[in-house]
């Protein structure tokens, strides 16, 4: 019986022209042109979302759900990436993002930063195994998750076993709210703000055919301009409305974020899938027996590029940035007599 494949890039063959742009980039050698037209290999493609940016036509797109899709649920909860603070500019705070999330119809936020925390506890536990191979290898995206299955099998065993921020963010939110309360977990509709076309095949098709904790993917694109325009009408925010992660989970949406975050050992930090490919090869060759810790993020600046964002990479960094300098200096201040 032939396998079935879910991925969330796919082609429009009404605007392909054939080009063959996307060929030259994506690194899994998952597209061939047929007719006139690209086909992307299902067994091959990892959906990192690098011909997404190549097209000049526009040709490839990553499959989402519709904001509608959250009208299904009597109760909502958001799970927003950290990647969202990045998006807006320095008029718009954490803060005001998570309460345009409620303004906008969600009953609960639970910010996908507090499970990063959780997750980065956890490596900690983890990294003391002396029985873990080494280098350990995150797991956290899945686009590489899936690189690594399809061209680095010998590297499988370095992979981290622990579940992904978005999946514990949404079974511990689930849990909340359900326990507070008492509304039933199937009326409860979890939905997952995110930056990332695999994120969404992870839900939708996730690997071992384990069932997602997740109810639907939103693209940050999709959610940008009526976000935006909440926030536009909201006037002035006087008190902190909800609890909010501190600034270890926030900078898990950029490079460096995860392997900074643990305790200790050496740690390398790789972005690009590209420059995932050559830190992989040097892992498979045994050059990095001497590193503890291998954080790799299919695109570029991590999660602040992926494939469904709207903000410039590097312009979203400095956002960010700013946001976890505010979160530090508010820390700071709290922990004075
Ligand atoms: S999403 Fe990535 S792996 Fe899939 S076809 Fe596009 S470039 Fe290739
Ligand atoms: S770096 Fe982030 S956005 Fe890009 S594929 Fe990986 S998890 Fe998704």
């Amino acid at each position: 019986m032939e396998r079935y494949y879910f991925h969330s890039v796919t082609l429009d063959t009404t605007k392909c022209k054939g080009c063959t742009n996307c060929i030259k980039y994506c690194p899994t050698e998952a597209i061939r042109v047929r007719n006139g037209k690209a086909v992307i290999i299902k067994e091959r493609c990892i959906d990192c979302g690098v011909c997404i940016r190549v097209c000049p036509y526009h040709a490839k797109k990553a499959v989402t759900d519709p904001l509608d899709s959250i009208k299904e649920y009597s109760y909502k909860i958001a799970l927003p990436a950290p990647t969202l603070y990045g998006q807006f500019g320095p008029d718009y705070s954490r803060e005001r993002i998570v309460l345009a999330l409620k303004q906008y119809g969600f009953d609960y936020v639970f910010e996908v930063a507090r499970a990063a925390e959780i997750v980065t506890e956890v490596t900690d536990q983890y990294m003391l195994n002396k029985d873990i191979k080494k280098p350990a290898i995150s797991s956290a995206c899945p686009a590489v998750v899936r690189y690594i299955q399809i061209r680095f099998p010998n590297l499988i065993d370095n992979l981290l076993r622990i579940e992904s921020p978005m999946e514990i963010a949404a079974a511990l939110s689930r849990q909340e709210v359900n326990e507070k309360n008492g509304i039933p977990y199937e009326k409860i509709g979890v939905f997952f703000i995110s930056p990332c076309a695999a994120k969404v095949t992870s839900v939708k098709a996730p690997y071992e055919n384990h069932k997602s904790n997740v109810d639907g993917v939103l693209s940050i694109k999709d959610m940008f301009l009526p976000l935006l325009d909440i926030m536009k009408k909201q006037g002035e925010i006087t008190s902190e409305p909800f609890s909010l992660s501190s600034a270890i989970g926030v900078s898990w949406a950029g490079t460096g974020g995860e392997s900074s975050a643990i305790n200790d050992g050496r740690r390398i930090a790789v972005h690009g899938i590209h420059n995932v490919n050559e830190i992989l090869e040097q892992a498979v060759q045994g050059n990095l027996d001497n590193i503890d810790f291998l954080e790799v993020l299919a695109c570029p600046e991590g999660c602040l590029g992926g494939p469904l964002t709207v903000e410039n990479p590097f312009i979203a960094k400095v956002n960010l940035n700013n946001e976890i300098d505010k979160i530090k200096k508010n820390h700071a201040h709290s922990m004075l007599p």
